[in-house]
């Protein structure tokens, strides 16, 4: 299996190839398919498998192919992940796969100034990754709209919980559109996480690495 047989289109190719991948993981393979058709999505997998690639790479084809955000400006994907190190990890992936698309991103973090987040933010971004607490925040003050959102992406939904975080994420939830599509990674499917994602996913497909 190349990526190129999961129907990537060549801006992503390009930067795939620059990065070194030659072949996709198992959970590549499995969810980007599904990804880009739009479906909803539910995968066990570990870090360390590949999963961001697996998420980002169909996300940031699928903001490609739809051009720009409408109205202007607004934010049409949001990640949510429980720590500050895996939120600039993923904004890390996004940059590099997304190089040749023109697609923006950020990153939302606590525990440093919310300005220039804020002044990222303002300038347009199609994609937020965030942690559950400074998104909030932001959310709370009026500095972010979740209402355009087009896509959900819940990453480590277990540590989420684990953290205490789960509160925080189901706040979040409930300020985006019902009308969107959702992929929830866990490690681990303890029943507290198999509650939400049947709360939150329609009909999705399973992947399990
Ligand atoms: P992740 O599980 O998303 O944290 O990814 C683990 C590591 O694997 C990261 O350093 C990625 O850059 C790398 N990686 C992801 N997909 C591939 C691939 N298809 N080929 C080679 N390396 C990859």
């Amino acid at each position: 299996m190349t990526f190129s047989e999961l129907n990537l289109i060549e801006p992503l190719l390009q930067a795939l190839q620059e990065e070194g991948y030659s072949t996709p993981t198992p959970i590549q393979e499995q969810a980007i398919p599904p990804v880009l058709n739009g479906d909803d999505l539910l995968g066990c997998a570990q870090t360390g498998t590949g999963k961001t690639a697996a998420f980002s790479l169909p996300l940031l084809q699928r903001l490609h192919e739809a051009g720009p955000a409408h109205p202007a400006k607004a934010v049409r994907a949001l990640i949510l992940t429980p720590t500050r190190e895996l939120a600039l990890q993923i904004g890390d992936s996004i940059k590099a796969y997304g190089r040749y698309t023109k697609i923006k991103h950020t990153v939302v973090f606590g525990g440093v100034g919310q300005v220039p987040q804020v002044e990222q933010i303002k300038q347009g971004v199609d994609i937020i990754v965030a942690t559950p607490g400074r998104l909030l925040d932001l959310m709370n003050q009026g500095l972010l709209s979740l209402k355009h959102i087009e896509t959900f992406i819940l990453d480590e939904a277990d540590r989420m919980l684990d953290m205490g975080f789960i509160h925080d994420v189901r706040k979040v939830i409930a300020q985006i559109p019902t009308n969107r599509q959702t992929l929830l990674f866990s490690a681990t499917m303890p029943q507290e996480i198999q509650k939400l994602s049947s709360s939150i996913l329609r009909e999705p497909v399973y992947v399990e690495v």
